[in-house]
């Protein structure tokens, strides 16, 4: 099953995140699918929520605290190339 944390408006002016119930109308959070009022990229969003349904709602907090740090550093990674 795949995890959807956006969704794009048909006209693609808009995004909204499933999570926060935020809906922004920049271009660039529509571009890069980003949620400025979660300060998190989608793909990072939808990476952790497939990680807990692989555990089914019981990851182990080492591998939570692990995924964590690597989305971490791709944001930062990611940011710096922006
Ligand atoms: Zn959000």
């Amino acid at each position: 099953m795949i995890t959807k944390t956006y969704e794009i408006s048909a006209n693609g002016d808009s995004i909204k995140c499933l999570e926060c119930g935020m809906t922004s109308w920049s271009r660039g959070d529509v571009e890069n699918l980003y949620c400025g009022n979660c300060h998190e990229f989608h793909e990072f969003k939808e990476l952790k929520a497939r990680v807990r349904e692989y555990f089914d709602g019981a990851a182990p907090a080492d591998v939570v605290a692990n995924v964590e740090e690597v989305l971490r550093m791709m944001a930062v990674s990611r940011v710096g190339r922006g």
